[in-house]
């Protein structure tokens, strides 16, 4: 799917780079095409200039030249006579002036006027037989630019020049000429000679300025850029212009920014030049590269909310693979993994914030689920979910791992400000009710600081579980951090369990015996068989060491069993020695209460070394109660088939409800150590002495354990009690010295 849409990304820019590249060739193109076609109307409309005025002049010299002829091998005299007849000829001509020179230079006016053009060019080049037109020249009389077209007067045989005939005519007739319209009245142009000095302007009407272009070119230009490009003009044109080029085109900037072209007149050195400015290419493409730019932004905009919508889809798409895979259906939050793929050392490192990745568990959370059912503890399981949710600050992530247990990851400036944000967490969890019943539900924790992530998530995580069992075993503190020493702890918890599995196979753990006693005739009347591991080392260890964590790993069914047959084998010892045998009562683990299978092993045990039940009393734990009160009555059905006796030990400590135990038929209650504890008080002895009479209107024997002292007892006495276990009368003894108590 990534990469369909990679490949969607990618077509879309290729497509829009291609068009957007196409589209600045295509404006390039169109400028180019428009510029050169702006050029060839250039050329053109130069072509037509110079064709016109090229004839114009032709013209006039070829009238001068017929009247001239009109002269032809006239004397001296008769010409400096003629001045009557240009009279008449000037009437119908209307020429401003028209003269006749002799060869030694002295003109002979039409006004009347003589004198002498002996240092004139027209002049000296017509004397010499050629035909020609001056340069501006200012007229003597009223001061106004004019030029002067002068032909040869030949004498009969046109070998000899014997004068000349010349007419001046207003300069001002050129710009008339030159003011044909081009290019919509933008374009005008301009006659100069080799120097650059402006004969005509087509601009000026009528008004002659004493100036030249070439110098204008270069005094113009404000920036430095524009003086290179008038600099290069000028000097392309010179240079054109020293090796007899016909025509030079240039760009410079007068104002605005203009292309020219200088094209030779071929009369005199004059130079024709056309001149457009380029705006008018501007105007002319404006409203194609408008389109152009339209479509452009069009296309470009097009193309941007293409890759928008692609991206948007993209990241929908990637949300909702992340919604499958990181995220719990159940609560709605984070699963572990989306920690563990998230968690980087990038992502930790926060300006003048710590880290800490936090294990959350609820405490007797199964219990909770038995007791009020699954529906129960799911709904419980969401709304401390949404609390963790509440309290999750930016970039903190909460996830729910599985069950009971939420992973988080906290961001802190003090460990003050975490514990008290777990403090209140705790509070809060601690106060959610369900059907508007407080649950008191207990949160235990443990914390991994990060300090370095060298480790990865996984190694955080197993050091924050540490630190969690911590807090599990200790119900004093709801959180612990975890330190290299709770490290040790776990590993040395992971020794002795490998030294439990193998003190199973070798059968080191046998059964020590703590007498029981009537307790008006004192006599003993039973024994509890007590667990002690005789390890290896030659200690031996009592079961605070081992039941617990054989409990949690699921191998105390092996020891009840050692210890069973270790009873049984006692029982068969002493009844084979004549000893007096008292019931023994085993305590059997809640782990081993899943099913009637338990019934059966006794049974087997029993016939192996042929004892009869009656010797045996199964002590079962009030908490087992809670887990499984069908099971257990089932259980206890079998066993009372089998000819065991049951007794319901720990009672007081657990969470079993009165009427769970009224429905079970146990033959005896085991009153707890913790009972007796609080004789002396108002409220013990009250509840003691309930606890008793209970017992017994349930039709059980009461046995109370943990009886320390004389007062205790007489007030168990007191309250008939009818058993009674405690180091008052014995502490538990090991094999040899229970028989030799059993013996007196
Ligand atoms: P329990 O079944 O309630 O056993 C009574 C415990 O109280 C024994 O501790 C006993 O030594 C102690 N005790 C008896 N009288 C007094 C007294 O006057 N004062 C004090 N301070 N303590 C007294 P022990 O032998 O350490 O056993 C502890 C617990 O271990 C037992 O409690 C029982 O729950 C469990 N346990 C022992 N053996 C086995 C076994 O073979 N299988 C299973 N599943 N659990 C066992
Ligand atoms: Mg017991
Ligand atoms: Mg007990």
């Amino acid at each position: 799917m990534i990469k369909k849409i990679n490949r969607g990304y990618s077509l879309i820019i290729v497509f829009s780079a291609v068009l957007i590249i196409s589209l600045y060739y295509l404006d390039k193109y169109i400028n180019d095409k428009l510029e050169s076609q702006l050029i060839t109307s250039l050329n053109d409309v130069s072509n037509q200039n110079i064709k016109l005025i090229q004839n114009e002049i032709e013209n006039k010299l070829s009238i001068l030249s017929s009247l001239a002829n009109d002269f032809k091998g006239y004397t001296e005299e008769e010409l400096k006579n003629s001045v009557e007849r240009l009279n008449s000829i000037n009437e119908s001509f209307n020429f401003r002036e028209l003269s006749i020179a002799l060869p030694n230079g002295i003109a002979y006016i039409n006004t009347g006027k003589i004198f002498d053009v002996s240092k004139r060019d027209y002049f000296q080049e017509s004397i010499n037989g050629n035909r020609y037109v001056s340069d501006r020249i200012i007229d003597q009389e009223d001061k106004s630019d004019v030029n002067v077209y002068s032909v040869p007067i030949f004498n009969d045989d046109s070998s000899e020049v014997i004068g000349i005939l010349f007419a001046s005519y207003d300069t001002e007739y050129f710009i008339k000429l030159l003011q044909v319209s081009s290019f919509e009245g933008n374009g005008y142009s301009y006659i100069i000679n080799s120097k650059g000095d402006i004969i005509t302007d087509s601009n000026k009407s009528g008004k002659i300025y004493q100036e030249n272009l070439f110098d204008l070119l270069a005094n113009s230009s404000e920036t430095s850029e524009d003086k290179r490009l008038n600099y290069d003009a000028v000097a392309a044109v010179k240079k054109g212009i020293n090796n007899n080029d016909n025509k030079i085109y240039v760009e410079y900037k007068y104002n605005e920014y203009k292309k020219a072209i200088f094209e030779f007149l071929d009369v005199n050195d004059w130079w024709l030049v056309t001149v457009v400015p380029n705006e008018i290419i501007s105007n002319r493409i404006y409203p194609i590269i408008n389109s152009v730019h339209i479509i452009t932004i069009f296309v470009t905009f097009s193309a941007f909310a293409a890759i928008i919508y692609i991206i948007n889809r993209d990241k929908k798409a990637k949300e909702n693979l992340t919604k499958v895979a990181y995220i719990d259906s159940f609560t709605g939050l984070y699963n572990k993994n989306y920690l563990k793929e998230k968690l980087n050392y990038r992502y930790l490192k926060r300006k003048d914030l710590k880290s800490a990745l936090v294990v959350l568990n609820v405490r007797n959370f199964k219990l909770i689920n038995e007791l009020y059912g699954l529906e129960t503890g799911d709904s419980l399981i969401k709304k401390i979910a949404l609390l963790l949710k509440e309290d999750k600050k930016e970039k903190e992530i909460v996830a729910h791992n599985n069950a009971d247990e939420f992973v988080a990851l906290y961001f802190y400036k003090s460990k003050e400000e975490l514990e008290k944000r777990l403090k209140n967490i705790s509070d809060k969890i601690k106060n959610i009710t369900y059907n508007e019943n407080k649950m008191f539900l207990e949160v235990y924790i443990g914390i991994c600081e990060v300090i370095d992530f060298k480790n990865g998530f996984e190694k955080l995580y197993n050091y924050a579980s540490i630190a969690k069992n911590t807090s599990k075993r200790n119900r004093d503190n709801s959180f612990t951090y975890y330190n290299k020493q709770l490290a040790k702890n776990e590993l040395s918890e992971k020794k002795l369990e490998n030294e439990i599995k193998e003190g199973i196979l070798n059968k080191e753990f046998k059964a020590w015996f703590q007498p029981k006693y009537d307790c008006n005739t004192k006599e003993i009347v039973g024994c509890e068989a007590l667990a002690r591991w005789y390890k290896k080392d030659g200690k031996v260890y009592f079961p605070n060491e081992f039941i617990e964590i054989s409990e949690s790993r699921g191998f105390i069914k092996e020891i009840d069993k050692l210890l069973f047959e270790d009873v049984c084998m006692n029982i068969k010892e002493w009844k084979r020695r004549g000893i007096k045998v008292v019931p023994v009562s085993i305590n059997v683990s809640r782990a081993y209460l899943n099913n009637t299978e338990i019934v059966y092993d006794l049974r087997e045990i029993l016939n192996k070394y042929s004892i009869s039940p009656e010797y045996i009393q199964i002590e079962i734990t009030e908490s087992s109660l809670v887990k499984n009160e069908e099971m257990l009555n089932k259980i206890i059905n079998e066993m009372h088939r089998c000819g065991f006796q049951v007794s319901l030990d720990d009672f007081g400590v657990g969470y079993s409800s009165l009427n769970s135990i009224s429905k079970l038929k146990f033959d005896t209650l085991k009153i707890d150590k913790s009972f007796v504890d609080a004789i002396g008080t108002i409220s013990g002895n009250y509840i003691l002495k309930y606890s008793i009479e209970l017992g017994k209107n349930l039709g059980m024997e009461v046995l109370v354990e943990g009886v320390e002292n004389e007062e205790q007892y007489q007030f168990l006495k007191k309250n008939n009690c009818n058993t009674i276990q405690g180091y008052y009368f014995s502490k538990p003894l090991d094999k040899n010295s229970f028989e030799k108590l059993l013996e007196t």
